[in-house]
């Protein structure tokens, strides 16, 4: 299927073969709910007008797209361009979608606020929200990353919310988006769910991504003024896919600007041992929805490898699949071993320390930069800061405080 401009997914959430809503009986309703809700209220003049003002006031955007010197000097093929959603306030992507998310809540008269969170970075940008609005919030964490990331687990506290610990399954984000789905299931009426990724039943990964293509609406006017063109590729790390496809939508139809998803490779993919699952899954049903996934013959969910906490999931949104099979997309993975030492170059190189996450963007820019030449225009998609990352990565390098 070539892409066009029909916008997806369709009335019943698919992104060509991919998306759907998979859930028990009790859920479709809040779903339809949700979907009713959003739909009238995304081209409202009052919506939109808090929605940009809370991302001005609050986030502090638009984040800059800011021009790289000393790495466009280094791979000498290309002008070299960072979107800065790590100046964002709570230092990544994910406070865009929780603003938009957390006004759906409020208009809907929704008290309780859940989440799920991986590294952490999602609850904290949903406890955050929260608290603006002084909603009750409850956020699910499996238990191994609670151990990992316990710096995050008490900025939620801080912030006022409960965190509740995961112990089934491998005890991460998979089984921390269970127990939210279950708590959701039993809670309903009264409880919003802010869903951290474009991931999850329809309509969550259209709501996700467009809260999010603020992100490339700024790209394309901030292109124009900076280079007086588009760029001629948007580079950005997959996990679930949100800061991606928030880059990427708003230039699905500009046929000129490649569009390239870098996943986690982990100890390789040819290894097994990583969290690629575009690159090295199937078509499945994860969490409510049917996208690539990391399983085995028999259709059980395969464990992850990746020194990323925001990056170690076995699914990923459903829209990234059908840009995948549509080819309008290209997904490729970078070993954890290249994502380190792309973190290292960019904080010694740029004075940006980036997030474990986005060091897998930057470590492509070795493979990519060499097809592009100097009047190429590369963007790549900083979709948070390193702060949380600094104990894994001194870990890893033998540094004991
Ligand atoms: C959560 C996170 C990611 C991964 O999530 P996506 O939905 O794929 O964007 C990437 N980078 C950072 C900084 C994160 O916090």
């Amino acid at each position: 299927m070539k892409p066009n401009k029909q916008s997806l997914p369709d009335k019943n959430g698919f992104f060509g073969d991919y998306g759907g809503k998979f859930v028990p009986e009790t859920l479709m309703y809040a779903l339809e709910q949700l979907e009713e809700t959003y739909l009238n209220l995304k081209d409202d003049d009052d919506f939109k007008k808090q929605f940009y003002k809370d991302l001005s006031e609050f986030v502090g955007r638009p984040s800059p797209l800011y021009f790289a010197e000393r790495l466009t000097d280094y791979y000498g093929t290309g002008s070299i361009w960072l979107k800065r959603e790590d100046l964002n306030h709570t230092g990544a992507h994910k406070i865009n979608n929780t603003i938009g998310q957390i006004l759906l809540a409020k208009h809907m008269g929704k008290k309780r606020i859940i989440a799920e969170t991986g590294a952490g970075q999602h609850g904290v940008a949903t406890a955050t929200v929260a608290a603006r609005l002084g909603l009750e919030c409850h956020i699910y964490m499996g238990a191994e990353d609670v151990e990992r990331q316990s710096l995050n687990v008490y900025r939620i506290k801080l912030l006022g919310a409960q965190v509740h610990k995961v112990d089934s399954g491998s005890a991460t984000l998979k089984d921390a988006l269970n127990e939210a789905l279950r708590d959701w299931v039993t809670n309903v009426d009264d409880t919003y769910y802010i869903i951290g990724s474009v991931t999850g039943p329809h309509p969550y990964p259209m709501i996700v991504r467009d809260f999010n293509s603020v992100v490339g609406e700024e790209l394309i006017s901030q292109s124009k003024e900076l280079f007086n063109k588009m760029p001629d590729a948007i580079v950005a790390c997959v996990g679930g896919g949100s800061n991606a496809m928030g880059a990427f939508y708003p230039f699905i139809n500009i046929a000129g600007t490649r569009l390239i998803g870098v996943e986690a490779g982990g100890e390789g993919v040819e290894t097994g041992e990583h969290a690629a699952p575009l690159n090295d899954g199937s078509p499945g049903v994860l969490h409510g929805a049917l996208s690539y996934l990391m399983q085995d013959d028999s259709g059980q969910v395969k464990s992850t490898k990746s020194v990323s906490a925001g990056l170690d999931y076995p699914g990923v949104g459903p829209e990234h699949s059908w840009l995948k099979d549509s080819g309008r997309a290209e997904y490729v993975a970078v070993s954890d071993d290249a994502a380190l030492k792309a973190f290292h170059q960019v904080s010694e190189f740029e004075g940006i320390i980036p997030a474990l996450e986005t060091a897998h963007a930057f470590a492509y820019l070795d493979t990519l930069m060499k097809g592009f030449d100097s009047n190429s225009n590369i963007v790549v998609n900083v979709s948070g800061r390193g702060d949380k990352d600094i104990n894994t990565v001194a870990e890893i390098d033998g540094i004991k405080f």
